[in-house]
This record gives C-alpha cells, structure tokens and sequence, in this order.
C-alpha cells in the first residue's frame, strides 16, 4: 500500500489535515487511537471513527515480526513478514536507531552482499517502510532511520521518499536522523533536494578506483568515484549535513595503500566522514575481511592525514549479520509468528 492512498482513504471518510496527521502519528509511533489528551470520539468526525477499524486492520496487516534474533552487541534483528509472504529484515540498533529495507532483493548485484546475489523481487511499499517502523517501535524507542537495509532506495525513489516524508513528520524523525543510503544515483540526488524532507545521505564508494567499483557494484549508475563524490558533496553543502561515506574492507581488494591515497585525494576538504565496516563474511563469495590491526592501521593512518574516518562493524554480526542473511535462512525453515504486545500492554 502507498502512503498516498492511505491518506486517500482518509480523505474520503471526512478527515482533514488535522486528523490525517493524529491518524499518521498514532500509526507511525505503534500508539492505540485513544492514545493522547483529546478522546477520539471528540476528536474525529463520525464517519472517520466508523472508517477507522477497517483502515487500522488493513495497517496492522502491512507487515508482522516473524522472527527475532538479538546480538551481543544490543543490536536485534528481525525478520519482518509482508503481507503476500515475502520477507525482508530491519535491525533495530543501539542508541535508538533502527536500519530498515526499501526493496525485496536488489538489482545492484553487489558481489560481498547476500541481498545483490537473487536479484530484485518486488518493491518494498512506503507503508510497508513505515510498518517497519511502526513494529520496531512496539519493541523499542526509535529516533533514527536508516535505510541501509535490503535494497537500493534509488530504485524505489517514490516509495521511499513518501515514507521519509511522513517519519520526518508525524513519524517525529529529526530530519538528519533519516539517512538515505545509496549506491549513488543522479535521480536521487536531485530529488531528495526538492523534498520537504531532506535526509541525511550515506553514499556507498568501497573503492577509488572505477574499473574496480564497476566490477564490484555491477548495476551501480556509471559514475566515477569523482563524480560520485562531487554530487554527493554539493548534496552536504546545500542540506548543512555531512556525506557518510560507507567502505566495506575486503582484504586484498580495496585495503591496500593505493587506496589511502585515493581516499586522501578525493576525501580532502570534503564535508564528510568516511564509515570503514569490516566484511562480514557470507557463503559462497571469495571476499575476507581484513586483520583487526590492519582495519585499525586504515583508520588511523587516514585520520592522520585528517580524513574523518570511522571504524564500524555491522550490528548483531553474530546473528547472521550480513544484510540478506536473515532472509536467507528463513526460507529455509517454517514460519513462527513473534506475538506483539500492545501498546497499552507496555506502558
Ligand atoms: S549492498 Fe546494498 S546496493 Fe549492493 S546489492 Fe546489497 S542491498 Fe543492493
């Protein structure tokens, strides 16, 4: 379901803006209706409290928990269930975030990422991003979303930016704490300038070196690591908030002192940080991750030579933490409902 056509449904049922945004926000924060000051029988008109049931079920059966898997880090994983059976993870992270997926599968094709390896199944519905929210939030404070889960969020342009759009509103997300992580995608660029939301971005780069990000990132847009870096750049400039450039460590690949230089040359002066994330390791690819001391060297050595630089490992790496993983493995084994408390249950 689109966000559009929930407040379609709205709409129709005699809401207005006002009631539109508390239908939102209840929604979006997992609150039951009779949640807040005002009752809502003198709140909403009458048609809309007879619509509200149908509306709400049709929400609540957006997405379900299928399974939960926590990590010694505090991080927790879920598997979340949509409704034609399809599956895909959020990973709810220390510190309030939460990592959410935009697509089923992937079309990028990356070769160290289980998500690129079955190829694109369907779109993720910006409802259906929201649900994940609205899940993760039955679980857990959430003040901050990534979408660095399943999928590339350029290739669902519409859907996630509706969802951005209504969590950096109703949602309450501070609007740098939405981060739009990307391969790198022109289109992207220009219309998460345009939105009334603007989010953080995080740009995946991996390498300094063209021919090797076209062999590593198959179906990325064909930009040069230049080129990426000089949109992405004026994309911080005009929204005031730094690039969070990602760099997953594969030894032998991408980990050597050419690099360093290619990050220091690029990455100079720029308005950044730059996120080293150690590779987890997944079945059938030929990819390792780097020694402890020489992902401790990369960092040190460039935060030397003043890059900002951030040594990162991917949360609950000990649940079958790749993105992708997760899902994988559950299509393996039957399914098991997580029951969810209610809202009033927690209080
Ligand atoms: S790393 Fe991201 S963009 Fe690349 S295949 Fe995996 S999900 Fe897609």
């Amino acid at each position: 379901m689109r966000i559009q056509e929930l407040k379609r449904r709205l709409h129709e049922a005699g809401a207005g803006p006002l009631h539109e945004h508390r239908v939102l926000r209840l929604w979006s924060h997992a609150l039951p209706r009779n949640s807040g000051r005002r009752l809502p029988e003198s709140f909403f008109p009458s048609s809309l409290l007879a619509a509200l049931p149908a509306i709400e079920a049709d929400l609540a059966a957006l997405a379900h928990i299928r399974s939960v898997h926590p990590g010694a880090d505090g991080s927790e994983r879920l598997l979340v269930a949509l409704a034609d059976g399809q599956t895909v993870e959020s990973v709810l992270l220390p510190r309030g975030g939460l990592c959410v997926s935009s697509q089923v599968g992937c079309a990028v094709g990356c070769q160290f990422c289980m998500t690129g390896q079955g190829g694109l199944l369907r779109q993720v519905g910006s409802a259906e991003i929201v649900a994940q929210v609205a899940l993760a939030r039955q679980r857990r404070p959430v003040r901050k979303v990534v979408f660095m889960g399943m999928g590339e969020p350029a290739h669902n342009l519409d859907n996630v930016i509706e969802a951005i759009e209504l969590l950096g509103t109703a949602g309450d997300i501070g609007h740098k704490n939405l981060v739009f992580s990307t391969v790198g995608d022109p289109r992207a660029f220009e219309r998460l300038q345009q939105g009334r939301v603007k989010p953080a971005l995080a740009l995946s780069l991996h390498t300094t070196r063209a021919e090797l990000r076209r062999r590593l990132l198959p179906r990325a847009p064909n930009l040069t690591p230049e080129e990426l870096v000089a949109e992405a750049e004026r994309y911080a400039r005009a929204t005031g908030y730094p690039i969070q450039y990602q760099w997953t460590l594969l030894e032998g690949i991408n980990d050597g002192e050419d690099e360093i230089e290619g990050i220091v040359r690029l990455l100079s002066g720029k308005y950044c940080v730059l996120n080293m994330i150690p590779f987890n390791s997944i079945d059938g690819t030929d990819f390792h991750r780097p020694s402890f001391e020489r992902c401790k060297q990369i960092a040190r050595t460039l935060l030397d030579r003043r890059i900002l630089t951030k040594l990162r490992y991917s949360a609950g790496q000990d649940v079958d933490g790749g993105c992708g993983q997760l899902r994988a493995r559950a299509a393996q084994t039957p399914e098991m409902r997580v029951p969810i408390r209610l809202a009033a249950e927690r209080a």
